[in-house]
């Protein structure tokens, strides 16, 4: 059955044509879908009862359940425990900054890329999302809370580039009119750096933001960490970072985890602002998320700053991220991990 919710609008239109619907019941239902974020066809009350069943027959209606909220008693953030309809479980966040609500979403159950400080892929993947179901964390947080989300940010659980068609279905979708209308400048989508699709999406020419996780200063120290840089060097992913900023104009975002005693020395420091320099970019500098199976750990606060100093007077663009909903388990894929412990439990 077709998933009607990750249809565009001129699939949708072509669907209406072969059930013998005039052309306009497609720009209907897409409004229901989008803009007014309906949870049935039953809601969609402008068009005859007739079709609402021929619809509700034909094709496949996708709406997450909410399982559980967590709400951060330090700064607000809510995260959000999902239900798909197959009965995986996925996890999304809300963040408030005073710019507005930002919202950071899953793009696949699991993952398989293996990082070695990541939640997410500690069970390998599950499966890929449709475009639908990245759609309705947006759609579900946005009626829960009653507040227009501002911003969206791909970097949960899953990595975005290995489930690139649904990807790019869900990114017209959401910032196409008629639709939640979300701007292409407020949506940032995160890689581990697979840089054919990293070539392939700066040639859609979109205005979004690319962020790379970069978390180390070189080649070696990389691979250490992260597996998929034995697929894809680093010179290679930079080079498809400068592509991307050749073919958009859009500044890169290079994600930097600081891991106490791993990468974060003095001499990281200046390798990192060597590195970055000669690119249009700016880093973003996490402390790592303690993740219970692993064992990394931050560095204490004083090396962070020392970190960001030094390569602030390499003249570098840096800014340390808020370590939003750290009581919550904030960090990627840490919510469903353990929830997903406690189903296997009982
Ligand atoms: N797969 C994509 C997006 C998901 S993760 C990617 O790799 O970019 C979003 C960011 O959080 C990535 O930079 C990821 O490396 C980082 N991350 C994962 N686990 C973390 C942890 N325990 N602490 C800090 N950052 C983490």
């Amino acid at each position: 059955m077709i998933d009607l919710k990750s249809q565009m609008l001129s699939e949708l239109q072509q669907e209406m044509e072969q059930l013998g619907e005039p052309k306009f019941r497609a720009k209907q239902i897409s409004s229901w879908m989008h803009e007014k974020l309906a949870d049935s066809f039953d809601e969609m009350t402008n068009l005859p009862k007739s079709l609402r069943e021929k619809l509700q027959q034909r094709y496949e209606w996708v709406r997450l359940e909410l399982v559980q909220v967590q709400q951060s008693d330090q700064d607000g953030t809510c995260k959000f425990l999902f239900r798909l309809p197959d009965g995986n479980v996925i996890e999304s966040v809300q963040m408030k900054y005073h710019h507005g609500n930002s919202v950071c979403i899953s793009s696949q159950a699991g993952c398989r890329m293996g990082c070695r400080f990541c939640a997410s892929t500690l069970n390998g993947l599950e499966r890929n999302l449709k475009a639908s179901e990245m759609l309705e964390q947006i759609y579900q947080i946005q009626k829960w809370s009653k507040e227009r989300v501002h911003n969206v940010v791909v970097m949960g659980t899953g990595e975005p580039l290995d489930n690139y068609d649904a990807l790019l279905r869900f990114l017209r979708l959401l910032t196409q009119e008629g639709g939640l209308h979300i701007s292409q400048r407020n949506v940032t989508v995160s890689t581990c750096g697979l840089v054919p699709q990293m070539r392939r999406l700066a040639d859609e020419k979109l205005q979004i933001t690319l962020a790379l996780s970069l978390h180390a200063p070189n080649q070696e120290k990389r691979r250490s960490i992260m597996p998929i840089a034995g697929k894809y060097g680093l010179s290679e992913v930079l080079d498809a970072c400068r592509y991307y900023f050749a073919q958009t104009g859009r500044r890169i975002t290079f994600e930097y985890s600081l891991v106490g005693g791993v990468n974060d020395s003095r001499e990281d420091a200046e390798e990192l602002a060597a590195l970055v320099k000669p690119l249009n970019c700016h880093i973003n500098l996490i402390p790592v998320n303690p993740v219970r199976e692993r064992k990394f750990a931050p560095p204490d606060h004083r090396a962070v700053v020392n970190f960001k100093n030094k390569l602030e007077k390499s003249g570098i663009n840096v800014t340390i991220r808020r370590e939003m909903g750290r009581d919550i388990d904030g960090a990627c894929g840490q919510l469903r991990k353990s929830y997903m412990d406690t189903e296997r439990v009982r």
